[in-house]
């Protein structure tokens, strides 16, 4: 079985909150941990059952199976809850950066994060990796995070 490529999972899920998807988590967990219909999930965060299962299906991807991912994405956020966004959605549907007070569109908000914030998402990447290590100190034995096989 592919191994779980942590790594890839805290790169995606910091780029996603701080870029302003930061009911990633919350909606993979209705999804796919509770198995919410995908279109009640999907309204409920004004999204598109399109792109939840989009996510739904990365997340699978980087954990090597739908199992792990179920697993996972409740670790996923206990290590995200210091990491929040920095690009914001008002009420009119406008997505602003709240560092440098740029409005950008929804499409470009994680690529305006990587291009000019990148100090950010190494310290949310490096956030969600300490917690990470907390919860496996906490942990008698690692169940999941083991190295690759
Ligand atoms: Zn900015």
């Amino acid at each position: 079985m592919k191994p779980v490529d942590i790594k890839s999972l805290i790169n995606y899920v910091s780029l996603k909150i701080l870029g302003g998807s930061d009911y990633l988590l919350d909606a993979l967990e209705e999804y796919l941990v509770n198995g919410e219909g995908p279109a009640i999930v999907a309204h409920k965060y004004n999204i598109s059952k399109h792109q939840l299962r989009g996510y739904a299906q990365r997340i699978i991807e980087k954990s090597g199976s739908e199992i792990r991912a179920k697993k996972i994405i409740p670790i996923l956020k206990q290590m995200a809850v210091d990491v929040k966004p920095i690009v914001v959605r008002d009420e009119n549907g406008v997505y602003t950066c709240t560092l440098c007070n740029t409005v950008v569109a929804k499409e470009d908000s994680e690529e305006h994060v990587r291009k000019y914030h990148k100090d950010m998402l190494t310290l949310a990447i490096t956030n969600m990796s300490e917690k990470l290590d907390e919860i496996r100190a906490k942990k008698e034995k690692p169940v999941i995070f083991t190295s690759a096989s």
